[in-house]
């Protein structure tokens, strides 16, 4: 039974990075202010876009301190975005997460999550410009010691559905049955794609069954089922 469980996530792992591409973080031991940045700018334009950006970004300012008391024009101006909408769109995103953090904190960098409870973390994370739920669900395994997989809200209702339906499966014990499949590799890019998934299509009441990249795999699927009942 759990390798079909296995099997299944793997096939909607892929369905789902197809549809919205595949999430990647910046290699390395790259500061997390850095990775929250990165992936802020890849949101919608992939890897190669974000990548020459953040780049870019890094050459033309002596840090994100000088990002932020720059003009959103010299900003968009060091951008390599597909079109000019999507360059002023990221620069306003990125001096918008680097002026929250200076106005909350005095400081621009994320170290401090680190001390922070992870409900507050999150909540934090969220309410910076940008950042969408799957981008600051993927930050907060980035902050975790040992990342595992947790009770996120979004990741346990999509999971639940499609592929956990057994009445008796807990939250803990569905991350439990999640970490012994995947054993911690790849969390953050497993991570981004269900709870992009979730926020946008399999949400909490009614979930968009008919726009959903795996109805056709998911046992809770509402389509599938008031078709049945009407036949
Ligand atoms: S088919 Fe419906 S319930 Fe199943 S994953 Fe998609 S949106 Fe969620």
């Amino acid at each position: 039974m759990a390798v079909n469980r296995q099997e299944k996530l793997r096939q909607i792992l892929a369905r789902l990075e197809k549809a919205y591409g595949r999430p990647s973080l910046l290699t390395g031991d790259e500061p997390l202010l850095d990775q929250l940045l990165f992936l802020v700018l890849q949101e919608g334009v992939g890897r190669e876009a974000a990548d020459k950006s953040l780049q870019s970004l890094r050459k033309e300012f002596v840090d994100w301190n000088e990002v932020r008391v720059s003009s959103i024009p010299e900003i968009r101006a060091a951008m390599k975005m597909p079109d000019a909408e999507t360059a002023e769109q990221k620069a306003r995103a990125i001096r918008g997460v680097l002026a929250k953090l200076f106005a909350d904190k005095n400081k621009i960098t994320l170290a401090f999550l680190k001390e922070m409870d992870s409900e507050r973390a999150l909540r934090f994370l969220a309410g910076l410009t940008g950042v969408n739920p799957w981008i600051a669900a993927t930050i907060f395994i980035l902050l975790m010691p040992e990342p595992k997989f947790d009770a996120n809200p979004s990741l346990q209702r999509l999971v639940r559905r499609a592929v956990f339906t057994d009445r008796g499966m807990t939250p803990k014990r569905i991350s439990e049955a999640l970490d012994e499949m995947f054993a911690g590799k790849d969390l953050p890019r497993i991570y981004n794609l269900l709870v992009h998934h979730a926020e946008t299509i399999c949400l909490v009441n009614p979930p968009n069954c008919p726009e959903c990249e795996i109805s056709d795999l998911c046992p809770s699927n509402r389509s599938a089922k008031r078709a049945k009942a009407t036949s």
